[in-house]
């Protein structure tokens, strides 16, 4: 079959590996000049399984609302006027009861667990390189009342077989060593073993090439204005590029453009809760004499997430919703770094800190949607929040099996 694959973001390049080995015909269209250049570029680095409680949790309302108006807020709704954030907001709130969240995790741990396994075929398979680091993933916590919260929801990802095991103030440290002058303050953690960490942007451009050896097509700088439909299916995508504009078709679409994937769905009267979350990061290239950790890290209670990317600390996390904007705001920048320094006062920086923003595609659960669409040709492979890395790998896999005809090796739902 001929495939066009939208967005070659994380998610969009390992639907096309996938699809691609099934023995499909793949071409990949992206507005920027290569893979990799928006959300997938610059996050926390975490395949984490562990990071499976959804932000709509039971203690979700009463913390956003007492973080509201501060510039420095971990989670800021900022109040606009926004159809699409309306809606998305009420339905993250009826997420938040103990059973949706549940639910949730369920169905995120096992689409997570099959994921990071998948990674670790591909990346026997390949030998890809991407800064990876097998060390597992240490929560840790500062602040009580978050420990003890932490607490059941590690209870409920045991359960679906997340390994996340509780640790005290002590242990951590030993796990991370670099946690040494930060003791005084840690309450204590829990550490999963089998998380990982690495780049994304680099494992997406590093697989758009594997691609590229088995035949997969990139058209990179080509914008999807709208797509057309006849008789129940998509029969063309239109496509800007500097050649001019074409009509691009194949027998099957994937929509991989993250948060703007509702976008161009709107016009066929699909409704698509997708929204994007912003969040930060900041990349500190780090001196040979810096005590930096390389156990990848959560700080649950600011949420925060640290990875060791070679001679690199990045440092990535909070959430604002504010539509499509992607300014960088000075305070948020430095409020991750104010804790990181907390955390860990003696990094020291061999160079200039590059701070970044991108637009999770977040859904209301957390939960990706990933399969076909309403129409018969038509299929999504989008909206995986804060976990689109740690996930990619599995959906991009579940994805060519469904369009192959074949049942996934996961039970997934949508969002
Ligand atoms: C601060 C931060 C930290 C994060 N940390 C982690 C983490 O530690 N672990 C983890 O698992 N996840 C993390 N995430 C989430 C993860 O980065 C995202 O879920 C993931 O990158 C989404 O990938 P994607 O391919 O769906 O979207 P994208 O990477 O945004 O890809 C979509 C692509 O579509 C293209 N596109 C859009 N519209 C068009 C159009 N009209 N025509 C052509 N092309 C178009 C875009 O250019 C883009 O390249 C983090 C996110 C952020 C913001």
């Amino acid at each position: 079959m001929k495939v066009l694959i939208l967005g070659a973001g994380v998610v969009g390049v390992s639907s096309a590996w996938y699809l691609s080995r099934a023995g499909h015909e793949v071409t990949v269209i992206e507005r920027q000049s290569a893979a990799g250049l928006e959300t997938s570029f610059a996050n926390g680095g975490q395949i984490s399984v562990s990071h499976a409680e959804p932000w709509s949790n039971p203690h979700a309302p009463k913390r956003a609302l007492s973080w509201m108006g501060r510039e420095d807020a971990p989670l800021l709704f900022r109040l606009r006027w926004d159809p699409a954030l309306f809606d998305w907001s009420w339905r993250f709130l009826r997420e938040c009861t103990p059973g949706r969240t549940r639910a949730n995790i369920g169905d995120i741990v096992r689409l997570a667990l099959y994921s990071r396994d998948e990674l670790g075929i591909l990346r026997e398979e390949t030998g890809i390189q991407n800064d990876h680091l097998q060390r597992g993933i240490l929560h840790v916590y500062t602040d009580q009342k978050e420990f003890e919260a932490a607490i059941e929801a590690s209870r409920i990802m045991r359960e679906f077989g997340c390994e996340r095991y509780p640790v005290d103030a002590d242990k951590c440290v030993e796990i991370e060593p670099a946690l040494r002058a930060s003791r005084p303050i840690l309450v204590g953690g829990d550490y999963t073993a089998a998380d990982e960490s690495g780049d994304a942007a680099v494992f997406t451009r590093n697989l758009a090439g594997f691609c590229r050896e088995r035949g997969v097509m990139f058209r990179y700088d080509a914008t999807v204005e709208r797509l057309s439909a006849s008789g129940g299916r998509i029969d063309g995508a239109h496509v800007n590029s500097v050649t001019g504009c074409e009509t691009l078709r194949a027998d099957a679409y994937v929509l991989a453009l993250g948060s703007y994937t509702p976008l161009l769905l709107r016009p066929l009267g699909i409704r698509l809760p997708v929204y994007p979350a912003k969040g930060y990061s900041a990349t500190v290239p780090l001196s040979d004499d810096s005590v930096a950790p390389t156990v990848a890290m959560t700080d649950d209670g600011h949420k925060l997430v640290f990875s060791r990317l070679g001679q690199r600390l990045r440092i990535a996390g909070t959430a604002e919703f504010n539509g499509y904007n992607t300014e960088l705001n000075e305070v948020r920048c430095q409020a991750l770094m104010l804790r990181t320094h907390q955390l860990f006062p003696e990094l020291r920086p061999a160079g200039e800190t590059e701070f970044w923003c991108g637009l999770r595609p977040s859904t209301p659960s957390n939960v990706p949607f990933i399969g076909r669409a309403k129409l018969n040709n038509l299929y999504l492979n989008t909206g995986h929040g804060t976990l689109g890395w740690t996930m990619a790998c599995g959906s991009g896999k579940a994805l060519a099996d469904i369009v192959s005809g074949r049942t996934p090796g996961i039970r997934l739902r949508g969002a």
